[in-house]
């Protein structure tokens, strides 16, 4: 059963739902754009795109 937050592991928000924040739910968007604009060279740091709200 995955019931945890599939970024972090920590239990899952239901206002978040499959994550436990909007932080995970944008760190997760944030893995699909570095798929889709596979940038040569400079790895993609979701720490950077997605800022703490
Ligand atoms: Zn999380």
């Amino acid at each position: 059963m995955n019931r945890n937050c599939p970024i972090c592991r920590r239990p899952r928000a239901e206002l978040f739902t499959p994550f436990c924040s909007a932080r995970c739910r944008d760190r997760d968007l944030a893995r699909w754009f570095s798929d889709s604009y596979a940038v040569p060279g400079e790895p993609v740091r979701p720490e950077d795109i997605a800022p703490e709200e």
